[in-house]
């Protein structure tokens, strides 16, 4: 039911009297509408809150009392999450469309309203609770952790089309519009300040206050709103297009049209009227919805959507971590540290000896630095995570710890000792994690006296960018803790995939052998650009060899051994890795793998490695490479959903897309064999087999759905 708490309307107002997702309150002249979904942690805009919220904006129309309109969220981390997926993903056609229209309909209907607006946004703002608080006269957000704000659309494979398009060009320019909307952004508050997404950015308990003072401020918002003035904005459109749509075909092909469709509408929208751009918008969007990319890119979000509802089916009493202790101060210990301490915690942050805690701390420093920069902390919040970070080169007690992470070297023997002496130091309720990449978790617990606390937490590298986190349970590991485990990876904003403890987990087990069958490619004569090349137009973020370089082409090699002794019949080695590692060619971290590293430059291929190419060379065509690497991760993908590594298709779909950037467009190695179907993915590794060895034998679940004419998915 909508109450007003505050002082009464007007005598003349009526308040609509429907029961649902705003609520109506009143300060003076000043009406603010509250989004608060009942029963729900969410605001979303489904087809029910459109209609209230066009109830409510007529009220305002009618209403000549009121004289300002605030919008706010009564919800902890979210103020308006966008359409209801769920439902978009349901619609036909003419569904769509006509959802379209409506929500146009609204933000054009709030943005001609006679009184002044304000979006005062606390939480994540993306979608169409952007382009709601675009069509407001202000934005003013809470510069919380939670708050986030941009247009993800075309990362979903669709566009901005409730004005995002129209508008946000409008508002800071062609140039930057067209970074937000085909980068599919989302940024935190001080970064959408600095973007003029937003007009000022207070802390929370400031928000309603402000927002009340400003909307009955006349002056204008922004001083430099005047740089983006239509003639400038067109001149930019024209000069802009085509290098964007250049830069689009570089990245990434003709695999998302959503981008060139984006691209078009902005570029093509600002030279033409509001009410023109909005129908091009419209156009736009409905050829999208029918494309395959944008089938599996909403597929993919809804499998994430369903993956965290499932984790939280059965809570625990939500104790929030504030303490943790990461063990190892290298690379990832430094990067875990500094996420904790970003994210609030007291983190202990343990090495053997104290220039390792100084390089580690080093980092950690760097990298707030580099947050500075990019308008993700203040200054004051990067010192106060600086603050929060305790460097200990001795045994200090760790009892008060709630979790600890271990990420020491990759030596099992190292590790067990540190596990026993951990679990006699550790409180008796701490977590005991490990971020091994593939060393057994099982067998690390049984190396302490309590294996039931004892568990995985795989982050990736660099994990300030890598959202996927692997909770790996070991077969001792206690339900209680896996769900702990799972509320604390969200708690610190990452996504978590829960697998079970098999050699390469998830993740790198899909991956490796991906990678082997590039090394043997080129091994074997492919060019390092030809190889690269081939992935990239598949839809890979970056070639695999140039993969390889950034990971570390000993680390590689480690990894592919531990893998092969598991899984010998069809994971061997790649001989060149050892070869080229013995030469010192490492990778990026040497300056030297199957690429050079020269100062900023983009690195090269380097040419010595082609001497570690068998004679006589052989040439592969793109398809035919493709085809290799492609269908080595569909096999493994089938072989780890018949293991069980993790339960579902959607579960292996999605850690492959967010831990490997695995082509989205595609949705993933298992999406991608159904798109195929299993008896072509089956034929085809028939065929390779024949010709390229027993390694791609396809598994014995492809085989079956082969000759059964399954797939992984039923939609
Ligand atoms: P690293 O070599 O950069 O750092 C390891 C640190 O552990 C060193 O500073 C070392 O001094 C310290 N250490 C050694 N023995 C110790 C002990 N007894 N107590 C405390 N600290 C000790 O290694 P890294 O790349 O940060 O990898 C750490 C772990 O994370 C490994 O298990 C690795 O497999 C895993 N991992 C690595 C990556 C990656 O890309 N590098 C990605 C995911 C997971």
């Amino acid at each position: 039911m909508n109450t007003i708490t505050l002082p009464p309307l007007p005598a003349s107002a009526s308040l609509p009297q429907t029961e649902g997702n705003i609520r109506c309150e009143q300060e003076g002249e000043v009406l603010l509408l509250v989004f608060d979904r009942p029963r729900s942690s969410a605001n979303i805009f489904d087809r029910a809150t459109l209609l209230e919220f066009k109830e409510w904006l007529a009220h305002v129309r009618e209403e000549s009392g009121i004289k300002g309109l605030v919008l706010l969220s009564a919800k902890p981390s979210i103020f308006l999450a966008g359409a209801d997926l769920n439902a978009l993903a349901k619609l036909d056609d003419a569904g769509l469309q006509e959802f379209i229209a409506l929500g146009q309909g609204i933000m054009s209907e709030l943005a001609a309203l006679p009184v002044p607006t304000v979006a005062a946004i606390h939480g994540a703002c993306v979608g169409g609770g952007y382009e709601m608080s675009l069509a407001c006269q202000r934005r003013i957000a809470s510069s919380d952790r939670s708050t986030k704000i941009g247009l993800p659309e075309t990362k979903l494979g669709i566009l901005p089309a409730w004005g995002g398009a129209t508008r946000l060009p409008r508002l800071i320019g062609v140039p930057g519009a067209l970074d937000i909307i085909l980068g599919g952004k989302v940024l935190p508050a001080r970064a959408a300040l600095h973007r003029g997404l937003v007009d000022e950015v207070v802390p929370v308990e400031r928000l309603r206050e402000l927002a009340l003072q400003r909307v009955l401020e006349k002056a204008p918002a922004r001083k430099h709103r005047l740089l983006h003035s239509l003639p400038v904005n067109r001149v930019l459109a024209r000069a802009v297009a085509p290098r964007a749509l250049a830069k689009i075909h570089e990245r990434t092909g003709t695999n998302y049209p959503a981008l060139e469709k984006a691209l078009e509408v902005v570029t093509h929208g600002i030279q033409e009227s509001v009410e023109k751009s909005l129908e091009l918008e419209r156009i736009g969007v409905a050829g999208l919805v029918k494309t395959e990319a944008c089938h599996n890119l909403l597929r993919l979000m809804l499998a994430q959507e369903a993956a965290k509802k499932r984790l939280f089916a059965a809570p625990q009493p939500g104790v929030k971590v504030s303490r943790a202790v990461v063990v190892g101060a290298g690379l990832m210990g430094a990067g875990i540290a500094q996420w904790l301490a970003s994210h609030g915690l007291a983190v202990i942050l343990r090495d053997i000896a104290p220039e390792r805690v100084a390089a580690g701390m080093a980092s950690i420093e760097k990298l707030f630095a580099a947050g500075v920069k990019r308008h993700l902390f203040s200054r004051t919040e990067a010192r106060a995570g600086m603050d929060h970070i305790s460097p200990a080169a001795t045994l200090v007690p760790m009892d008060r710890a709630q979790i600890i992470i271990e990420a020491a070297v990759e030596k099992m023997e190292l590790k067990k000792q540190i596990f026993a002496q951990l679990a006699g130091t550790a409180g008796p309720e701490t977590i005991l994690a490990t971020n091994t990449s593939a060393l057994s978790v099982t067998e690390l617990g049984a190396a302490t006296l309590c294996p039931e606390r004892v568990l995985g937490i795989h982050f990736f590298n660099p994990v300030h960018r890598m959202q996927l986190v692997e909770v790996v349970r070991g077969e001792k590991t206690a339900p209680e803790v896996v769900q702990r485990a799972v509320q604390f990876v969200l708690q610190i904003g990452k996504l978590p995939v829960v697998v079970r403890d098999r050699p390469g987990f998830l993740v790198n087990r899909i991956l490796m052998p991906y990678l082997l069958e590039a090394a043997r490619c080129f091994e074997a004569g492919a060019s390092v650009e030809v190889v690269d090349r081939a992935m990239k137009e598949f839809g890979m973020p970056m070639g695999p060899l140039r993969l390889m370089d950034e990971v570390g082409l000993d680390i590689c090699a480690d990894v592919m051994a531990t893998l092969g002794c598991r899984f010998y019949d069809h994971l061997s080695e790649a001989p060149v890795l050892p070869k080229m590692t013995a030469s010192g060619l490492l990778g990026k971290k040497a300056r030297r793998g199957f690429y050079r590293y020269e100062g900023r430059r983009e690195p090269r291929v380097n040419p010595e490695v082609r001497k570690f190419q068998s004679a006589p060379h052989r040439t592969f065509t793109p398809d035919e490479l493709q085809c290799r690497m492609a269908l080595r991760m569909v096999n493994e993908a089938a072989r780890c959903l018949e293991e069980r590594v993790t339960e579902t298709a959607g579960d292996v779909d999605f850690a492959m897309v967010m831990g490997t950037g695995f082509a989205p467009f595609r949705g993933g190695p298992l999406r991608y064999a159904d798109s195929l179907g299993a008896r072509k993915v089956v034929e085809e590794l028939e065929r390779l087999t024949e010709t390229g060895g027993s390694e791609f034998r396809p598994c014995e679940r492809l085989v079956r759905m082969a000759a059964h004419g399954e797939r992984f998915y039923e939609d």
